[in-house]
């Protein structure tokens, strides 16, 4: 049998975390088996324009490196990959249903439905539908026409048995039939639900597996029923762990977020986005920038393979300790087998342990190729980039070494060299220069370090540490307040790389600039 597996988002105008790892378990498991990954959409209810709502979730998957063989952009023998082009084939199948008896019209009224319901609550029964208003042939059907009544066609649902299904995560599933309700399948205006229009696709394009989050676990009664009715073959289900919130076991959800911002680690994360947000005019609105969105964490510069890998372990485990795969063995080693059915939590300060390991092993080309965008968006680079501005960046990124931890971080490391004035924190002047005895200690360092023979690292620092032995001081008392001084801050790749970097000429010229803020 050829694995074919499917991710079918609705064009929500965002990719959300929790959709990330369906896709990717879709995505890892066709590639495992050298099959096919296919991209649905679902966009029978879409109230927006699809192709803008789609845009982020095609970009996002796109970036995170999770391709697809069929489906919007690529095309393949089974389109369209759009559910509300794929209409016509609906409609068969509710015929389909009807004629085989395993659905019917149903001219029930709304108020009518009420009625039952409410008894039934009464009588402390569970509700199911009399069928009272089911036409089962054609006279029935006339006859209920003339009282004026429209109708909808109703699954016509087995009311006692039970349903086996064998989910490859949680094992033997039982279902009741006599908990399922005749759901609709198609309205008044002929237009088809969802679940009809899922299963008819599902089968369409021959998928054999369905990997999907947890909450859809309570349709596939339904569903196997439309699809053993049309006779086509039950696919292999899978149901994937819930993506819970951080410490939790509810479900992670975008509108929470000013709730976690006040107790989570996502308040952490979210700061340092959006600290980098501000510097390349991004607005940072929580319907965008979001940490249960991707384009967030595209935004602030993670890797993507570093989601790709986090998300992987949420609810997947090769063993208790291999924490980090690369793209081939992920592959070689997944398992459906090995997913567990607990909720998994989402831990952004666990993301970001991932994120700081993929970023130190990037060599420097790779980092000034992931760098160099984010400072030409904050201005601090022209476009193309000029040859000196990189060499500079180079030289930046080779002394900040692992303190730059996503691509975006470059912009508070490097904005000092690329401009001729850095703005100077006042925190920072008034926690380190604007100090009695600050001033001369500058200006002694001005004078050395004007006659220092090679302006390299290690003959700074010699020159450094001869100031403050002479004038019977720690390294730290000269160091930070040269920091201020020349960079405006006091967080910056290791001092004498800035100096080195920055040049002597510059250096002493910021020094001096600096001797009027002094105490
Ligand atoms: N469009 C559905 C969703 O976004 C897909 C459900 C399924 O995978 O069967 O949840």
């Amino acid at each position: 049998m050829t694995v074919r597996t499917r991710f079918a988002p609705s064009p929500t105008g965002y990719l959300h975390i929790g959709g990330v790892r369906t896709a990717l378990f879709n995505w890892i498991f066709a590639r495992k088996h050298g099959g096919q990954f296919i991209l649905r959409i679902d966009d029978t209810d879409a109230e927006r324009n699809v192709d803008e709502a789609l845009a982020p979730i095609l970009s996002g998957l796109r970036w995170l490196g999770i391709d697809w063989d069929e489906g919007p952009g690529v095309g393949g023998p089974h389109g369209p990959y759009f559910q509300s082009q794929r209409a016509a084939g609906h409609g068969a199948a509710v015929e389909r249903l009807l004629a085989s008896g395993h659905a019917y019209r149903d001219f029930a009224r709304p108020d009518e439905l009420d009625e039952e319901r409410k008894a039934a609550q009464a009588a402390g029964k569970p509700y199911l539908y009399s069928r009272r208003f089911a036409a089962f042939d054609d006279a029935a059907a006339a006859r209920f026409a003339t009282e004026g009544r429209t109708s909808v066609v109703r699954l016509k649902m087995p009311r006692e048995g039970t349903l086996v299904i064998h989910d490859a995560v949680r094992g033997r599933v039982e279902f009741a039939w006599e908990r399922e309700q005749d759901h609709v399948i198609q309205r008044a205006d002929g237009s088809c639900l969802y679940h009809l229009a899922s299963v008819v696709d599902d089968h369409d394009f021959a998928i054999s597996h369905v990997i999907r989050a947890e909450e859809h676990l309570s349709n596939t009664p339904r569903q196997a029923f439309i699809a053993m009715s049309l006779g086509y073959p039950l696919p292999a289900y899978a149901h994937l762990p819930l993506v819970a919130e951080p410490g939790s076991r509810t479900k992670l959800s975008k509108r929470k977020l000013s709730q976690y911002l006040k107790n989570h680690d996502f308040k952490q994360v979210m700061e340092h986005g959006q600290r980098i947000a501000e510097r390349i005019g991004l607005a940072a609105d929580a319907d965008t920038f979001n940490p249960v969105i991707v384009d967030f964490y595209r935004e602030v510069g993670y890797l993507p393979w570093a989601i790709d890998n986090y998300m992987a372990l949420l609810g997947w485990s090769l063993d208790d300790k291999t924490e980090f795969f690369s793209r081939d063995d992920l592959v070689r080693h997944f398992t459906l087998e090995r997913i567990n059915s607990s909720p998994a939590s989402f831990d952004p300060k666990k993301l970001w342990a991932v994120q700081d390991h993929y970023m130190a092993r990037l060599t420097t080309d790779e980092k000034l190729g992931l760098m160099l965008p984010f400072l030409v968006r904050a201005r601090l680079v022209a476009e193309p980039p000029p040859e000196e501005a990189v060499a500079t960046v180079r030289r930046v990124i080779e002394a900040s070494g692992e303190r730059l931890k996503v691509a975006g971080d470059i912009l508070g490391y490097a904005d000092f060299f690329l401009v001729d004035e850095p703005p100077m924190d006042d925190a920072a002047v008034k926690q380190r220069l604007a100090k009695p005895g600050v001033r001369p200690l500058l200006e002694r360092a001005i004078a050395v370090l004007g006659g220092v023979d090679v302006f390299h690292p290690a003959e700074i620092e010699a020159a450094c540490k001869g100031i403050a032995d002479a004038a019977g001081l720690k390294i730290g008392d000269l160091i930070h307040p040269i920091r201020v001084a020349v960079t405006g801050k006091s967080v910056g790749p290791g001092l004498y790389d800035c100096l080195a970097i920055l040049g002597r000429e510059k250096s002493l010229a910021r020094l001096a600039r600096a001797l009027p803020l002094c105490g």
